[in-house]
Order: structure tokens, then sequence, then C-alpha cells
């Protein structure tokens, strides 16, 4: 096992191989027990399906997806000589734009898989937005499928010059970025050094992986905990469940729930089925605070210490970019916002600055409108409360996403917050 911890997410269009990377990810790095394979191997040839050893790791990540959110939600993990990695998203889960949101603002770095046999396509686009508008620091490119291109070196060209153009266009910086050509499904350049790509002498898939560099330290932010669900649970009684995304929570700590604005001390908390005296940021629990009922509380609602209660927004000052609107966005408008565990709508009250998006300088005052492409900062309007943070001060809660008729079609960061 190595120390260094790296939250990594997946992600790129669906069926273009982001399951079976992980998959394989868990394979080649042996986070799945040998005798489990085995086990699996024999059942697979037993009903004439033999041959495909890592089934049972993909079996499991779609028995995963079906189940949804439980209160320990198992991340998938894996280690590599330098990291211990956690994938930070479900691939193909229903809702990945949102787990994106949640998801992308957690991660580190990502994995963008882009099929050799398809190119850039609708979600390539609308996943590598996020990343880049959620402050991912470092993109790997897995050009996946290589085997169904027959490992062609001019088709990794195009999709590698496809690819770049798209990152040039949502500004994402480059330099950094590494091109790897994989099969996902045979195993090419993910451990080893692929016989059939000699073209090609870059990273493999799990040397660019120990070259990332060591994610920023933990901000010391006081406790955050958004809330995913609320159960009642006999002999306990009221269950609050979701992950602490910042500082720790003890029990007998005095405690906050906003914007639902109620409190208490922690009586006992859960992880994993067993009671603990303490959690930190990245574990999932269910916990009971005295005196608080099942409707008391709701999903969306903030957890954190009464002395450094979640801040809860009259109005936030946001950065934007718009990624996808039909017409044009005024002063407003009111879609839903999605931040943290929460959806709400909100009215963008006024358009304030628009933002060269290269050189990240105003371009103009109080714009009468911004459309598809544009940067800019808006002030918005909650119309039911909403427990947000300022970026800078609360990254993980700092960060949202506006969809509107079934899309994502903007993401942003708050810069401000004014409180009711
Ligand atoms: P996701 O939606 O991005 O998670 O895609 P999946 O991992 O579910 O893969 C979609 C389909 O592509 C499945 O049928 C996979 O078996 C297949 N697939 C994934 N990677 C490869 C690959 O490298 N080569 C080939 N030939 N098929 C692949």
């Amino acid at each position: 096992m190595s120390e260094q911890h790296q939250n990594l997410a997946i992600i790129g269009h669906v069926d273009h191989g982001k399951s079976t990377l992980v998959g394989r990810l868990l394979y080649e790095t042996g986070s799945v027990p040998e005798h489990v394979i085995e086990q699996h191997r024999e059942e697979a040839e037993e009903k004439g399906k033999g041959g495909f050893e890592f089934a049972y790791v993909m079996d499991n990540l779609a028995e995963e997806r079906e189940r949804g959110v439980t209160i320990d939600i198992a991340h998938q993990e894996f280690s590599t000589d330098e990291y211990d990695f956690t994938i930070v998203d479900c691939p193909g889960h229903r809702d990945f734009v949102k787990n994106m949101i949640t998801g992308a603002s957690q991660a580190d770095n990502a994995v963008l898989v882009v099929a050799a046999d398809d190119g850039v396509a609708p979600q390539t686009q609308e996943h590598v937005f996020l990343a880049r508008t959620l402050g991912i620091d470092e993109l790997i490119i897995g050009v996946n499928k290589m085997d169904v291109v027959d490992y062609k070196e001019s088709t990794f060209d195009e999709v590698v010059e496809e690819v770049n153009q798209l990152l040039q266009q949502v500004q994402f910086n480059t330099d950094d970025a590494s091109f790897i050509p994989i099969s996902a499904f045979e195993g090419d350049n993910i451990a080893e050094a692929s016989d059939e790509t000699d073209w090609y002498d870059g990273e493999i898939l799990l040397e660019a992986l120990n070259a990332l560099p060591e994610p920023e330290p933990p901000t010391d932010a006081s406790l955050r905990l958004p809330i995913q669900d609320v159960y009642t649970i006999s002999g306990i009684g009221t269950v609050p469940v979701g992950r602490i995304e910042t500082g720790v929570m003890n029990t007998g700590d005095d405690v906050v729930f906003q914007p639902s604005d109620v409190g208490g001390e922690v009586k006992t908390i859960e992880m994993h089925h067993e009671e603990v005296p303490k959690a930190e940021p990245g574990d999932n629990v269910g916990f009971n605070v005295r005196g608080i009922g099942k409707d008391d509380i709701r999903r969306g609602d903030v957890c954190g210490p009464a002395d450094d209660p979640p801040k809860v927004a009259e109005t936030f000052q946001a950065q934007i970019v718009v990624m996808q609107h039909p017409s044009v966005i005024t002063s407003g408008y009111t879609p839903v916002f999605h931040a943290h565990t929460s959806q709400v709508a909100c009215t963008i009250e006024s358009i304030d600055k628009k933002m060269d998006p290269s050189s990240g300088e105003v371009a103009e005052e109080n714009p009468d409108f911004i459309q598809s492409g544009d940067a800019a900062v808006v002030t918005i309007r909650p119309q039911k409360p909403l427990s947000i943070e300022p970026s800078s001060e609360i990254p993980e809660l700092g960060s949202f996403a506006i969809r509107d008729m079934g899309q994502t079609i903007a993401a942003g960061k708050v810069l401000d917050v004014n409180e009711k």
C-alpha cells in the first residue's frame, strides 16, 4: 500500500469504456482477490462463457450501480506504487452528470476515456467542460478500444487532434495532458506496454497514474456534511446519512443543520455498520443527533458545528461558464441549481460582468445577455433556502451545476455569499 491518496474521476461518453477501464484497473492492480477471480472464472466456464477473467469485476460494478446510494457507498479503490486511488464516481450511473458535480469537485485528477472508433462525443465535451470548471488539475486521456481500429496510429492521431481542439476550446491547460492508446477490454498499455502499438513509446496508463502530481492537502475548514438521506432506524431513531466533505465529527459535538436551522448533540456515529467515536473527510456516515426528528431535516441540508454553522445564502455571487444553451441567458432566468446534495431553483438576478475566458479579464460590465461559451460573474437568488459556501473558503461546497431541459447548461463556483 502507498501513503498518498488520490481521488480519481473517470469521465467520458457513454459506452466509451469507463466501467471496463475501472474493472481493468482493479484487476491489474490486484485489487480483486485471486480466489474470487478463480471462482468466477470457473463459473463462467461452466456456463460456457469462459475466457473473460475480469468479468467478475464488471458484474460487481454493474450490481453496485443498481443498488444506488446506501450508507456505505462502496467507492472502488486500487493502489499503484505511488498512490492509493479512489474512484469518485460511478461510471454509467443514470445521474452521471450530477455525480460529476459532487464527484468531480472532490476529484484531484481525471482519466478521460475516448473510444478510438467514435472520437469526441457529446458527453466527452460535457465532462471535459465540467472537469475544467470544477477544478480538475490533470487529465490523462485514454484513447480506448484501439483493438477495434486495428491499433492504427493514424486513428490515434486523429482522436488526439480532436481532443486537443476540445481542450483548447474550454481553455483546459493542455501542456500536461497525456494521451495513451489503450484497450481496456484487451488490457493494452494499461499495466504493460502493448505489442500491438510499437509506434507508441510514451507512458502506459499505470505509469501516467503514478506520475500524477500529489494532491493539494485537504483544507482545515470546519465540519461540512451534506445530507444525502434521512432514515428512521428502530432502536436508534432519526439517522441522517452523508459524506463528510470537510472537518471532523466527534460524538458529543454540538451541531446544526442548515438551512433547516435545527441542531443538537451528536449521540452516535456509525460507519460500515459499526459505531465510531469520530469521522473524517471522505467518510460516509450515518449519525444520530439528540432531539432531531425525521421531519426536522432533509436531503440538501448541510450539517456543521453550532459555533461555525454552514452558510445560508440570501443571494450569492458566482462565476459561471455557459456550456450549452439553445438561446441566450438574461437576468430573471430561473433554472435548477445542483450543489452538493441540494437541488434548488435559483434566479439569475443580474449578470454583472462578462469575462474573457482566455485572459480572465472583464470583457463587458452588465451585459444584457450571455450565451454558450461565455464566462460571467452573476448574482443569484435561491427560490428556497440553500446552504452554500464561497469556493475560496470551502471549495468542496463552493461549486454547482445549472440544469435545465434535461441537460447541464452551465457550471460555476461561488465567489461570495450574502447570508440571510
Ligand atoms: P461506459 O458506458 O463508458 O462505462 O462503457 P462500458 O465500459 O460499459 O463499455 C461499453 C461497451 O464497450 C461494452 O460492451 C464493453 O465491453 C466495450 N468495451 C469497452 N472497452 C473496450 C475495448 O477496449 N475494446 C473493445 N473491443 N470493447 C470495449
